[in-house]
């Protein structure tokens, strides 16, 4: 819609409004002038709005041209004022132009030939300055609506301004917080610093820098941010503008998308191991069973009393080893389906509580049982006990003489490394991975009872914590069981969220 600009003619003197608005009408046909003799209708005119300029006399019955440019100035701060004064005195044109007048014209016969010109230039110059300013409004809502973080910044890195969008991104309030300081130091590495500060340096620009970047509140967010210089052709760079992305959100997506499809990786692995264990091991006392049972049916009555006897009680020896090996096959699928959220614990208290579950082992066996400081982390704190509860367990099983273990922590930034190491028998060199697989055993039930679950639900439980485990061994001197927890605990399976570390 195309709408005529409107000009305001204010005059006391009817003669010279009637005159000057005849000279405007004629030599700006498309400008629609209005006019007002007094002070009170001026007032009310104004607010309604939209008048592309005011011209005003100076001398008015009711008052002076400056008192006209107070009023335009608070009722439409943004219209542009032109004084056409009967009484031209360089004083009240100063004074105006001090005020905000636009332009000023002297009344008389020249002056009338000079008014449509001037109110003209004034009406371009108001328009394209509305013009930007809306432009530039329009900027500013687009990089607020899309999170646009944009920024000015000189040559050695200090902001000189900011949007609140990128202020938002750093964890700020106002975007006056971030003028001042140092680009740089957002950056969460030095080598990031190195190279933005190297492209500020030699006028270069930076096209999808992927950084990350230290917020207010300590934590770290992840953006794309580009730079460019801005040339002027004499005096060379004369600053840098920037804009950045935050795309934080997009990077967790992405690694929970590579974390779940590691999961689903390792869960299909598990299903392999399954049905291996299915089709493998739990079918062998099933064979065993059908043998004795197609035995007896062979046999008949004819069987003697023994051997039939012997049959059965094989038979029900299978059964129960099955049933122990399906209870076992539950328990290792229950670390990730029955899994609790983590807590924070403290270490020292869930060893004890493995320790005090196998008092009975630790008194028969008089092994002695000692720990060094363990540190508080958030877990599972039940599947830390049975994990505790197996090594642990493990050790008196397999001892060569009165067991000794030790428990101890080490600590890095990122995670915390467990030991469990006993004085027992040891395990070659060949069977240390072996081992961690379901129901794998170095050794025959008669010679140490077990149905070899309890290292797989060790493993299972570490890495559902997202941690590793593994083992160090010499054959007659001793094992020791290791496995690492990440500081920043997030369930692996079980999609229950970690409570932060208090
Ligand atoms: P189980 O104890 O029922 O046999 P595990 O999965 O706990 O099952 O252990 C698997 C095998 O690893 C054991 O049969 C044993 O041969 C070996 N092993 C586990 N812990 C130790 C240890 N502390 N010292 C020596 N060998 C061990």
């Amino acid at each position: 819609m195309n709408v005529r600009p409107r000009v305001l003619l204010v005059d006391s003197n009817s003669d010279d409004r009637a005159l000057a608005a005849l000279v405007l009408r004629r030599e700006l046909p498309d400008v629609e002038v209005e006019e007002v003799a007094d002070g009170m209708v001026l007032a009310d005119r104004l607010p309604a709005g939209g008048f592309a300029a005011v011209v005003t006399e100076y001398r008015l019955d009711w008052g002076d041209g400056l008192q006209v440019l107070e009023t335009v100035r608070s009722l439409a701060p943004d219209c542009p004022v032109v004084f056409f004064a009967s009484e031209g005195s360089e004083s009240v044109a100063a004074h105006g132009l001090r005020n905000g007048l636009s332009a000023y014209v002297v009344k008389g016969s020249a002056g009338y030939v000079e008014l449509p010109a001037a109110v003209r230039r004034v009406i371009e110059r108001h328009t394209e300055q509305r013009a930007s300013r809306e432009g530039l409004a329009l900027f500013q809502r687009l990089t607020e609506e899309l999170a646009l973080g944009t920024f000015v910044a000189v040559a050695d890195g200090r902001l000189t301004a900011a949007n609140l969008a990128f202020a938002r991104v750093l964890g700020f309030e106002s975007e006056d917080a971030l003028v001042g300081r140092n680009l740089a130091e957002f950056l969460s590495d030095a080598a990031l610093q190195a190279q933005v500060l190297a492209s500020l340096s030699r006028g270069r620009t930076l096209r999808d820098l992927e950084a990350g970047v230290r917020r207010n509140d300590g934590g770290l967010a992840w953006v794309r941010m580009a730079l460019w210089p801005v040339v002027d052709p004499v005096q060379g760079v004369v600053r840098f503008e920037g804009a950045v992305e935050d795309i934080t959100g997009h990077r967790k997506a992405e690694r929970e998308l590579s974390e779940r499809a590691a999961a689903l990786g390792r869960s299909n692995v598990d299903l392999q191991q399954f049905a291996y264990v299915i089709s493998h091991d739990l079918q062998e006392p099933l064979q065993l069973i059908s043998r004795y049972a197609r035995l007896l049916a062979s046999n008949g009555a004819g069987a003697a009393g023994g051997d039939s006897k012997r049959y059965v009680t094989n038979m029900v020896q299978c059964a129960d080893r099955m049933q122990v090996m399906i209870n076992d096959v539950l328990a290792y699928s229950r670390v990730d389906t029955q899994g609790r959220p983590f807590k924070t614990v403290d270490f020292a208290e869930l060893v004890q509580q493995a320790i005090g579950n196998l008092k009975a082992a630790i008194d028969e066996t008089g092994a002695q049982v000692s720990w060094d400081l363990l540190p508080v982390l958030a877990v599972d704190g039940a599947q830390m006990v049975q994990l505790f509860q197996n090594l642990i367990g493990n050790a008196l099983k397999f001892r060569r003489e009165r067991p000794a273990v030790r428990i101890y922590a080490v600590e890095d930034s990122d995670r915390v490394t467990f030991a469990v190491a006993d004085n027992g028998i040891g395990i070659s060199a060949e069977h240390l991975e072996r081992i961690f697989g379901m129901f794998q055993r170095l050794h025959t039930a008669a010679e140490y009872p077990g149905t070899g679950i309890g290292l797989a639900i060790c493993k299972r439980i570490v890495e559902r914590h997202g941690g590793r485990i593994w083992a160090v061994s010499e054959v007659g001197r001793g094992s020791t069981f290791c496995f690492t927890i990440p500081r920043v605990l997030k369930p692996v399976s079980g999609g229950v969220a970690p409570e932060t570390k208090g």
